[in-house]
């Protein structure tokens, strides 16, 4: 090999993308959301994150948060994000829950009309209309087969950014589609599960959002709040921004070039 092409070798090999500007020459951004306003939410998770000064992103369900309202209200008001995840919750037919409400016999009219009776209740408790979403179970379809609609559209035009859940990577800020953004599963894992995804955000510069559900201990879709405590450490110590949703979306947002804005 001549010397001119090990020069245009080593040339091709650290040509890498600037990495995304990221505030304060941070690494890799970190979000934790949860999802369903479980009651361990208020009654545990919350307490937890006020104790060490950590805001998180809440995925609300009216018929679950009206049960603990004042809490939720006090959550908010400590400045946790209030965030949107349709009135009913509806998800494929499959999951025995969601029989009566299978996105299957779905259509966007009846989407719509559920996904604005659920802002119109978090504007009247809230005082504050919500700009990130999840969809229920992480699916984003309505109707079968030849019929099958995305109602991506519908969130693009409602909400800043739309969660997606148990996805295996985190987001790209500079391509991502801010509403259809990667969630990656919280629950049952042990912190060297947790470090080891943020370690591969880091790596790449990227936006890692955490999706979880009940906060405690053990149990069925728990996020361990030990384990948590010392993912969150990990992410202080290794230059990560650890903030909402809405706060990391809205700079993603505002700070890239190359690809169209989210609708507002
Ligand atoms: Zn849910």
């Amino acid at each position: 090999m001549t010397r001119r092409s090990l020069l245009l070798t080593s040339i091709a090999i650290t040509a890498q993308p600037s990495p995304f500007p990221w505030p304060n020459n941070r690494k890799a951004a970190l979000s934790l959301s949860f999802d369903d306003a479980r009651h361990s939410q208020v009654d545990t998770g919350i307490p937890f994150l006020n104790k060490i000064q950590v805001k998180a992103t809440f995925y609300l369900l009216s018929s679950n948060y009206t049960k603990r309202l004042e809490a939720w209200k006090a959550a908010h008001a400590a400045g946790h994000e209030i965030a949107h995840h349709t009135k009913t919750h509806p998800c494929t037919g499959n999951y025995a829950f969601a029989k009566n409400k299978a996105l299957e016999d779905y259509t966007l009219t009846k989407m719509a009309e559920d996904l604005d009776t659920a802002t119109d209740e978090i504007v009247t408790t809230f005082g504050v209309k919500p700009t990130s979403f999840a969809y229920p179970c992480g699916q984003k379809f309505v109707g079968r087969g030849a019929n099958t609609q995305s109602y991506v559209p519908l969130i693009a035009k409602r909400f800043l950014t739309g969660r997606g859940y148990l996805d295996e990577a985190a987001n790209d800020p500079a391509i991502c589609d801010l509403s259809a953004l990667m969630g990656t599963g919280l629950d049952n894992l042990t912190f060297p599960q947790m470090k080891a995804l943020l370690d591969a955000a880091l790596k790449d510069g990227r936006w890692l959002i955490f999706a979880g559900h009940e906060m405690g201990a053990i149990g069925n879709q728990t996020t361990n709040l030990e384990a948590l405590a010392e993912l969150i450490a990990y992410a202080k110590t290794n230059n990560v921004w650890l903030d909402t949703v809405a706060n990391i979306g809205q700079f993603v947002h505002n700070n890239r070039k190359s690809t169209a804005p989210a609708a507002q």
